[in-house]
């Protein structure tokens, strides 16, 4: 847990660095990205240019400093580790989507210019420390909703902002905001349940698909 100390200790809370230096403050210790993964399901928030405008590329913010992984009784938090087979498996079996808004991986929110969507893994269960890591307690959220549940975003719209929105829609698309909500995670429809099965094909099949559609239609 020397690199949690060291970003305690040198870079402290809402402070930036660089991977360089990290590197050369602890030679040798290997995987540095996924070392500063691991500290987040003990509450640590380190966020690049993706997730906050102002940082340049590969300038990193120490957003929030979670639980003392150093100290014994918390070192079971860092160390509870979402293997990668497990994120894969979480990502597939949602459709490598954020379940709370919808987006997919790389696609740019709708409400912003140029924020490309990345997926994290998130717990059902609240982010309780020491919650289990099985996939059944885990869910597809994009880093955004991702920092929301956990309150590490600030609200960016108020509720009557967000009502308003809401009573310009259409009863349809009313009911489809209502069922979205009553279930808390987003149906994929059934054009998209489809798509995704398309692009399962080989290229040539694809093609077949698309041109005897085409004519179909025509
Ligand atoms: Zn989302």
């Amino acid at each position: 847990m020397r690199v949690a100390l060291w970003l305690a200790a040198e870079v402290g809370e809402g402070g930036r660095f660089v991977k360089q230096q990290l590197r050369e403050a602890m030679p040798g210790v290997e995987q540095i990205d996924r070392r500063m993964r691991d500290l987040r399901p003990a509450g640590w928030a380190i966020m690049t240019y993706r997730d906050r405008a102002g940082l340049a590329p590969g300038e990193l913010l120490l957003e929030k400093i979670g639980l003392p992984v150093w100290e014994k009784e918390h070192r079971s938090a860092g160390l509870r580790v979402i293997t990668a087979s497990t994120r894969r498996k979480v990502f597939e079996r949602d459709g490598n989507r954020c379940i709370r808004c919808g987006i997919l991986a790389g696609e740019i929110y709708p409400d912003e210019t140029e924020v490309s969507a990345r997926l994290t893994v998130g717990h059902v269960e609240a982010h309780k420390y020491g919650a289990p890591s099985g996939e059944e307690n885990l869910v597809t959220e994009c880093s955004r909703c991702n920092e929301t549940a956990k309150h590490l975003a600030a609200p960016r719209f108020d509720e009557r902002q967000v009502w308003d929105e809401i009573t310009e829609l259409p009863r349809k698309d009313k009911q489809a905001v209502l069922a979205w909500m009553a279930a808390g995670k987003r149906e994929p429809s059934r054009v998209e349940r489809v798509m995704s099965h398309v692009w399962q094909l080989p290229g040539v099949q694809r093609e077949e698909i698309f041109r005897k559609l085409g004519r179909s239609l025509s």
